[in-house]
């Protein structure tokens, strides 16, 4: 019988579909098997009755017992069989924190359900809908996306009922999102619009406290098995490792049938560092009758390659596979029985005394150990080792993680709270309020950005700035590009940068022999600015394309076809975007020079100089969104290349640089730029991110004139009238630019005499 046999008494048995009146496959069934015996399951009546008696209800459950993929769809279903008109076409949307979650929950849900993904059911992610205004009636969304959604339409008025999954996550579009939900629960739709929240096991105290008592708490009880927690007796040196070493003992001593292996790192690169050892340990003749594939998990994997994760491991092959946090809760695998816990995790940190956020290595909290441990013990009783001590776990590691709201940026949602017509920030209801600092912040950012008019009203650029799927500082630049006829260029720089910027454009350094990825980006490398040497890779890309031998192209440079294809899918929909808002796209005429076309010839410079307007332009226009982000040099150690081979100049490792903003720190520029800091262009820099490798570097940079950075800030909140600390940032802004943008062609005798002059 179909599910509307299992799901209530009053159905009749059918076998056909539900949702679009088709038969089942036989697929339907052996998935519908195997979903009957998930935990939330067991529980669908009394999900049901709760949710019909309240407004808002709270579920709670470890991961993995199904609450993401079956809760939403057994409501779709109940919400169906009423009778009144409405509930027939209703619609069910869930927030995920992570695009991922989105994109994977959605398409199990499909198959689960027999349809189409992109049909009935669907998602929508920033840069990639895949749902239909007409059909979808189950839609998996990021939480930004039903964030934004709210901009255009603040009643959610399409919307039956909102789950928003994840809760525990507390990241700031879930929590903004909660606060207009109250609202909206309680006054516009009051009634007729349904909110469940669900969260994984941890804590959820402050969840319930913001419902004040009106929003019953559903227990799920899942099946937990006990897992032994196993400490490392002293702290060790490199947790990648160790978790590797792990790995290969568990391997070799416990037989395949045990279970899988689940790792967790920080990161892709750590992940592909711990691939690699791993499946050279296992080449070894020990290892011969005992097979082990290891897969990745990161969220910027391609699905195909993360659906591979879920599928159980060939005949006796044991699984391994090493996942970031997204493990912990937003993704389960099935069948681990052994988890390798590194204890660190990647977190979005907002450095106020910088001005910009980055992605840093941090301890995990309790919470999030407990939470790894967990995943051991799913399906029998399992074993976790942490690769801490003891008194690190109960001394270093907080108790829970901070939420997003208390440690980012958030210009963002303040924009987004703005365009609600939300005035008084503080008065909004919050789950934790954010610190009274960083909400000047943000203020602060959007009046330099001009998108607040001093008396705190959104301008016509804030509107903007609001409507495109970007950060403000990007619409910006596109602003800026459009006034100087760049944004042809500017917005496919912006599309890379948005598509996982420099790190993903070239191949993973382990991917290919030591050098090769190296001598493949120098082609592509520019004097003064990384946006345009990712504007090379682009438009070369592009002209590959064109003649059809992109795949040679990106193998011979090796370049990573999907970051571009990304780069070029994103820059269409912003372009489409710009179009809704009469803004058109014109280019400057940059035409790339690359070194096989001679950058070191005299035809090579003779090339360069004809295209100085056109560089200039671009860096002028990305000066308008970053000028917050701006460093100076300070100093060049000029060191000769040795064996006189290698780049000409200095190597910008060696040039130290200090951020203008408030605090002035010394960085350095992260070794994978491509500009020579002795450029007279490379005296004053601005800067994408802030990059943790060991120590904090300036990455993504690019050369401009401190008159444009003047220009940009109207507020004069930065540059004028400030009395800088540091003597090469007062000197650089109180002396004009020597370089005036249209006639500058640099020389051999001026960079020698600009080292010289620095150094
Ligand atoms: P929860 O939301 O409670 O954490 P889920 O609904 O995400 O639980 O997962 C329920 C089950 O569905 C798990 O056993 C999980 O492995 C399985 N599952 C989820 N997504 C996929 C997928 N894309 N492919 C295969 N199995 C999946």
């Amino acid at each position: 019988a179909g599910e509307g046999a299992t799901l209530g008494a009053a159905a009749p048995a059918s076998d056909t579909n539900w949702l679009n009146g088709r038969k089942f496959s036989e697929r339907y069934y052996a998935l519908l098997a195997e979903r009957m015996r998930l935990p939330v399951q067991a529980q669908r009546e009394h999900i049901v009755e709760t949710v019909r008696q309240s407004r808002v209800v709270v579920v709670q459950s470890e991961t993995g017992s199904g609450k993401s993929t079956q809760i939403p769809a057994i409501l779709l279903r109940e919400l169906m069989r009423e009778e009144n008109p409405r509930s027939k076409r209703a619609k069910v949307v869930v927030t995920e924190p992570r695009r991922i979650a989105a994109t994977s929950v959605a398409a199990r849900v499909a198959e689960e359900l027999d349809v189409e993904l992109g049909k009935e059911v669907g998602y929508c992610i920033r840069f990639d809908d895949k749902s239909d205004q007409k059909l979808t009636r189950l839609k998996y969304v990021t939480d930004g996306m039903l964030l934004r959604e709210t901009l255009s339409d603040p009643l959610l008025s399409e919307y039956s009922i909102v789950v928003v999954d994840e809760a525990h996550e507390r990241s700031i579009s879930t929590d903004v999102m909660l606060g207009i939900l109250k609202r909206l629960i309680w006054s516009s739709r009051a009634g007729d619009l349904k909110l469940i929240v669900m969260s994984a096991t941890l804590d959820i105290s402050s969840l319930q406290t913001f419902f004040e008592g009106h929003a019953p708490l559903l227990k799920i009880p899942g099946r937990m098995y006990p897992v032994e927690i196993n400490f490392e007796a002293k702290a060790v040196e490199d947790y990648v490792l160790a978790c590797v070493d792990r790995a290969v003992s568990i391997h070799l001593r416990r037989s395949v049938e045990d279970g899988d292996i689940l790792i967790f790192l920080t990161g892709e690169d750590e992940i592909e560092t711990a691939r690699r050892e791993l499946n050279s340990a296992f080449a070894a003749p020990a290892f011969r009758d005992k097979p082990a594939i290891v897969l990745p998990c990161y969220a910027a994997m391609a699905p195909r390659s993360l659906q591979r994760v879920f599928e159980p491991a060939p005949a006796l092959t044991r699984k391994i596979v090493i996942a970031t946090t997204i493990a912990e809760t937003s993704i389960t695998i099935d069948g681990v029985v052994f988890v390798i816990d590194s204890g660190y995790a990647k977190q979005k940190i907002y450095h106020p005394g910088y001005r910009i956020e980055s992605l840093l290595v941090r301890e995990i909290s309790k919470d999030q150990a407990k939470q790894r441990a967990g995943r051991a013990g799913r399906t029998k009783p399992g074993v976790c080792y942490r690769m801490y001590t003891e008194t690190a776990f109960n001394e270093l590691m907080p108790e829970a993680f901070i939420p997003e709201m208390r440690r980012s940026n958030l210009t963002a949602m303040v924009l987004q709270l703005r365009k609600l017509g939300i005035t008084d920030l503080a008065r909004f209801e919050y789950i934790d309020p954010p610190a009274p600092a960083m909400m000047m912040r943000a203020l602060e950012r959007l009046l330099h950005l001009r998108a607040l008019e001093s008396t705190g009203e959104l301008t016509k650029d804030g509107l903007l700035m609001a409507r495109l799927p970007l950060d403000p500082q990007f619409t910006r630049i596109i602003l800026k590009s459009i006034q100087l006829n760049c944004s042809y260029e500017i917005v496919r720089i912006i599309a890379i940068l948005n598509s996982g910027g420099a790190h993903k454009v070239f191949l993973h350094h382990m991917a290919r022999p030591p050098g090769v990825v190296w001598r493949a980006k120098r082609r592509f490398e520019h004097d003064f600015s990384d946006h345009l040497m990712l504007l090379n890779v682009l438009l070369e890309y592009e002209a590959a394309k064109r003649h059809g031998d992109e795949h040679a192209w990106c193998h011979e440079n090796c370049i990573n076809a999907r970051t571009l294809n990304g780069a070029l899918d994103i820059f269409s929909q912003l372009q489409r975007v710009l179009d809704q808002n009469h803004l058109r796209l014109q280019s400057c005429g940059y035409i790339p020079v690359l070194d096989a076309s001679g950058k070191g010839t005299e035809r090579g410079r003779g090339l360069m100089a004809a295209q100085t307007n056109a560089q200039m332009l671009i860096c002028r226009a990305l000066a308008a969104g970053s000028f917050m982000q701006c460093a100076v040099r300070d100093s060049v150690e000029r060191r000769k290349p040795k064996n006189g081979g290698g780049r000409g100049g200095s190597t910008p490792q060696l040039a130290r640089y200090v951020t203008v903003c408030e605090d002035e720190h010394q960085l350095k520029i992260h070794r994978s730029t491509g500009t020579k800091a002795d450029h007279p262009m490379m005296r004053c820099i601005i800067y994408e991110e802030l990059a943790m490798s060991p120590e904090l570097h300036l990455r993504t940079v690019s050369g401009v004139l401190t008159d444009w950075l003047i220009e940009e800030d109207v507020s004069n909140l930065v540059f004028r009238n400030q009395s800088f600390r540091t003597k090469a940032v007062r000197k650089a802004f109180r002396r004009s630019a020597a370089v005036t943008e249209t006639t500058t062609t640099f020389s051999d005798e001026e960079m020698q005499q600009e080292g010289d002059a620095s150094s």
